[in-house]
């Protein structure tokens, strides 16, 4: 037999994961969220040592809207019987370890989460969506999709992914033994860095040597400060939603730091690091910092891989030498495979993208009372905090109201700080 869902959820990372939690206590709604892996893991391959949240434990799968929730990181302490010492260790960012440990302790209280069921096709039959799964058919009304992303690799490291070539997403899946090898990072993001002070600290075994490769002019911080912060709060995404699309994309790329920098103490560990060893204990320098490079080429040498990349200083290529290539070049976000069959249907905008509504509903040619919801596929509609856990709660609650129909949530909040479109602007761009 069939069964017949309000709301199917397809993947569990953090996302649907929030909205689970939130629907959780709301029995009116049925919803099932389906999830490929046998339990809940967040970036295995990235929960290396000495890595912590870019994000603060406030910002957890509910309190922004629901602060009495028995999902909250605040319940997670308490319940776990760590309360008091997790204010004793004054700890003001926490490690990813225990911020994955919080959101399994949810995810294993949840009956509405169903594991080891992937989601292999969506179809439409005018009235419902079927979701065919390795676990049987159900069908639904609604959908969220919170797939996430996937690995972005560059094209000329395609042709050579292997042992010796991967993307950091892979970094902490097998057992890695570095002793002696030429290892080359290429990305300067967070990844990049929580993976630099790893091999430095030769969790993998003594690396001959250790080179760090960025785009980027300088290994630059994550841009934390308080105004900034405000580019995370639903003030600003209300705002953010009326602008007209070439604004939006200007905005997005001018705070691409406020993201995608590396945290001031990740950057403070490695320098302190390098200090010690190579001013303090005198070792042999065997690590290099190679910012303001491109890579656009790599090869197979006679003994490991050669890389060809662009200096944008002295306009000039260079060679470099690796035996392992660990890639931390981000991810990407293709449309997941199982709605191949509803793809027709949804409006996509010149360059492919989900048109969403400030709901995060998508625009489709379906009927109205299906809807389509979706999580982290937004970051040209709904800006710079959409990837991001800030406002996941709150995001969480806007797709629970407008699914319902009505105010489960109180989603209100007050003005922010900083006035982003005054009123009588913000009349004209509605108007408009
Ligand atoms: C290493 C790392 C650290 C990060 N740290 C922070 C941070 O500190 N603060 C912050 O704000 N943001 C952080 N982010 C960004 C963001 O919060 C995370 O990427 C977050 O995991 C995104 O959640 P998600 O639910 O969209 O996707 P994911 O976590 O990728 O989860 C998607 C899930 O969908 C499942 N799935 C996919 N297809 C199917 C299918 N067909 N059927 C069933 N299941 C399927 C997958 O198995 C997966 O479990 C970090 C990102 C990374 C990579």
């Amino acid at each position: 037999m069939t069964i017949r869902l309000d709301l199917a959820g397809i993947g569990v990372g953090p996302f649907n994961l929030s909205v689970a939690s939130l629907l959780e206590p709301k029995k009116q709604i049925k919803a099932t969220f389906f999830e490929s892996r046998d339990s809940f893991a967040w970036h295995p391959g990235l929960l290396l040592d000495n890595t912590n949240m870019q994000t603060m434990f406030l910002k957890d799968l509910v309190s922004a809207v629901c602060p009495e929730s028995s999902y909250s990181f605040l319940s997670y302490l308490v319940k776990n019987k760590k309360f008091y010492r997790f204010l004793s260790a004054e700890l003001s960012c926490i490690s990813r370890h225990e911020f994955s440990d919080y959101l399994s302790w949810v995810a294993q209280q949840l009956s509405n989460v169903q594991f080891s069921t992937e989601v292999e096709q969506v179809e439409f039959n005018g009235d419902s969506f079927e979701i065919q799964t390795n676990n049987g058919i159900y069908e639904a009304q609604n959908l969220c999709i919170g797939t996430g992303k996937v690995p972005f690799i560059p094209e000329c490291a395609i042709p050579h992914i292997g042992p010796s070539v991967f993307h950091a997403a892979e970094m902490g899946l097998r057992d890695r033994d570095f002793t002696g090898k030429r290892v080359m990072i290429v990305g300067g993001g967070q990844s990049g860095a929580d993976i630099f002070l790893n091999v430095l600290r030769e969790k993998w075994g003594k690396a001959a040597s250790l080179d760090w490769v960025s785009r980027r002019s300088n290994f630059q911080p994550l841009d934390e400060a308080s105004f900034t912060n405000e580019f995370f709060t639903p003030d600003y995404v209300n705002a953010f939603v009326q602008l007209n699309p070439e604004v939006k994309h200007s905005e997005v790329t001018a705070q691409k730091l406020t993201s995608d920098g590396i945290t001031q103490l990740a950057l403070l560990d490695i320098y302190r690091e390098l200090y010690h060893r190579f001013d303090v204990m005198k070792e042999d320098k065997w690590v290099r910092l190679l910012p303001h490079r491109t890579m656009d080429k790599l090869e197979q040498a006679a003994s490991g891989f050669s890389l060809e990349v662009q200096n944008a200083l002295s306009q000039k290529s260079e060679i470099h030498q690796a035996d392992i290539v660990i890639l931390a070049t981000g991810f990407k976000s293709p449309y997941p495979a199982c709605l191949n069959s509803i793809l027709p249907l949804l409006d996509l905008d010149n360059e492919g993208r989900y048109q969403l509504t400030p709901d995060f509903e998508l625009k489709w040619k379906g009927s109205k009372k299906n809807k389509i919801f979706a999580v982290n596929a937004g970051m040209h509609s709904h800006g710079i905090a959409e990837p991001q856990l800030s406002l996941m709660a709150w995001r969480s609650a806007s797709i629970i109201n407008r699914l319902s129909e009505k105010e489960i949530y109180d989603i209100t909040s007050d003005k922010g700080m900083i006035d982003w479109i005054s009123e009588s602007v913000v009349d004209e761009l509605v108007n408009a």
